[in-house]
């Protein structure tokens, strides 16, 4: 990749985007449209269809005709396949544009979206495409007299809320096993970052995605969103995003008809650093990016740091060498190592956790502060905290930026006993030399995912999710195949 390509597709204005309903990109029904602000320097990109209630209505009908109507879901599996096949190989001509597009909203660095996001999202594609003619129902073994079968079927009419980081990614993680298995899907992407999303549906549609079956309804969560929750005729709701959002979707779930929810909230996770880690350096490096990277807006991000007694100085000065040489600034610019953060308001509030870090005791070891603010964007150094209480404000509560807060222990049991001590549970780190204990710590933190030795590695075939108040239900592996399908019995009289 060539920064000259990159500056070329930085360029290229940005057509006023519109909802996409029914395989046609139309106006919101009042007209109302967005400003869809870069995060690089706070300009005007374009607008976007501010969606009301009756487009949301209007595309959860559009999905259901579809449904029904068996435009999709009763095509062959190799047929979907085809299809699906066919999208991800766009989603691969197009990546660089479709990365370009989404860094020019979301500011996530250049690098890390071409791989996280048009990379995963095809490569999610294509899993899913090669996996949908391999589901097989069973035969029960019930008496002789009796046949009994257990079909797997589509649930109908899926809806997904996605957030603004990685919207490719974590939106191909939903649309990919839903549309595989034969559902209709409406998604909702993020006030501030729908651009690469509506392009990934314009995508779907040119590799002969019938009209209908994914529609894409942009604008405000507390109005489209809220319509998508209340609606009587969504089957599965699935949802990334914050608790607080997650806890609203449950109660719209028991408003209306009882949907589904799956929930992929957020986390504050513990990295774990132990004296006998069989590389401190090499750690102290993953520790700075396991956190900084994207700004920190990652949702298994090592948020919370825990370092054994003994080497805390010497491994807190490490980390925070490894965070003062990132490069930070434009997004677009391949020699940055960190973007921007997704918008304003998000930076206000890291600063203010920050504030409040030091109210409660913690001291600034690096960072702390917004940076280039010259430039109009938004911007914030990879900020380390030392001296964090663990029942501490930035211990307990997701920041989604980046900052460190810094925790000591002295033994093992303490170690675990901070770990777990937050409402989350989504991932966790350890670094350790000792087998047996590395397997313990694998047994003993309540988490979705836990590192040994390294930080943030994953793959499409191993399952995303969370324990506790980081939600339920998994992304990602054949497991997240089973949010999207109901078990049907057909019992049979021989
Ligand atoms: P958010 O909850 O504010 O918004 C997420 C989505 O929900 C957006 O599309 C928004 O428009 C919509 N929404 C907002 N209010 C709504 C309402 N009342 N009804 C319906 N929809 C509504 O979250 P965010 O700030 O965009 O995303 C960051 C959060 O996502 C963090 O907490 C992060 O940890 C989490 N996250 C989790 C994972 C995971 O896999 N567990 C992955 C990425 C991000």
């Amino acid at each position: 990749m060539e920064q000259s390509q990159i500056d070329t597709l930085r360029a290229m204005p940005v057509a006023p985007q519109q909802l996409l309903i029914n395989g046609k990109a139309v106006p919101a029904s009042d007209g109302g449209v967005m400003e869809v602000l870069s995060p690089i320097d706070g300009s005007v990109l374009t607008t976007m269809a501010r969606g009301t209630k009756n487009d949301m209505d209007a595309a959860i009908a559009a999905a259901r005709e579809a449904y029904e109507d068996g435009r999709w879901a009763k095509r062959s599996p190799a047929e979907r396949k085809k299809v699906m096949i066919r999208w991800a190989e766009l989603v691969e001509a197009h990546a660089l544009e479709l990365a370009v597009l989404g860094v020019r909203d979301n500011g996530t660095e250049i690098n890390m979206a071409l791989k996280a996001e048009p990379g995963s999202a095809a490569g999610t594609i294509r899993y899913y495409a090669e996996a949908l003619d391999k589901i097989y129902g069973e035969i029960a073994p019930t008496a002789d007299d009796v046949l009994a079968l257990v079909h797997k079927e589509p649930v109908g009419v899926v809806g997904a809320i996605v957030p603004w980081n990685f919207p490719m990614m974590i939106g191909a993680w939903k649309l990919a096993p839903a549309l595989a298995v034969g559902n209709s899907v409406v998604l909702k992407p993020a006030e501030t970052a729908s651009l690469s999303l509506i392009r990934l549906a314009e995508l779907a549609h040119e590799a002969g995605l019938p009209p209908g079956v994914l529609n894409v309804v942009t604008g405000e969560g507390a109005v489209v969103g809220q319509a998508m929750g209340l609606s009587m005729d969504v089957d599965v709701l699935v949802f990334t995003g914050s608790g607080p959002t997650g806890r609203r979707l449950l109660e719209y779930s028991a408003q209306s008809n009882l949907k589904r929810v799956y929930l992929e909230l957020g986390g504050k996770s513990p990295n774990i650093v132990f004296a006998d880690a069989p590389d401190l350096d090499e750690a102290a490096k993953v520790a700075a990016m396991g956190i900084f990277r994207n700004s920190g807006q990652v949702c298994v991000a090592g948020s919370r740091l825990l370092v054994e007694a003994s080497i805390h100085d010497e491994f807190v000065a490490a980390v925070g060498r490894a965070a003062e040489t990132l490069r930070i600034g434009d997004p677009l610019d391949l020699a940055n190592q960190v973007g921007a953060v997704n918008s304003e308001q998000q930076l206000l509030q890291n600063l203010s956790f920050v504030e409040k870090a030091i109210a409660e005791g913690g001291q600034i070891a690096t960072g702390g502060n917004r940076v280039l603010q010259e430039t109009g964007g938004y911007y914030m150094a990879p900020t380390v905290v030392t001296g964090v209480a663990p029942d501490a404000t930035i211990a307990q509560k997701e920041i989604f930026g980046p900052v460190l807060g810094v925790t000591s222990f002295t033994t093992q049991e303490e170690a675990i006993r901070i770990a777990n001590s937050t409402d989350y549970g989504l991932a966790a780190g350890v670094w350790t030399s000792n087998l047996s204990r590395a397997h313990h710590m694998v047994r003993a933190i309540r988490s979705g995912v836990i590192h040994v030795n390294t930080y943030g590695g994953s793959d499409g075939t191993v399952p995303l999710g969370g324990v506790g108040q980081s939600g339920n239900g998994h992304d990602k592996s054949l497991h997240a195949l089973d949010k999207y399908m109901e078990l049907k019995t057909a019992w049979i009289k021989l």
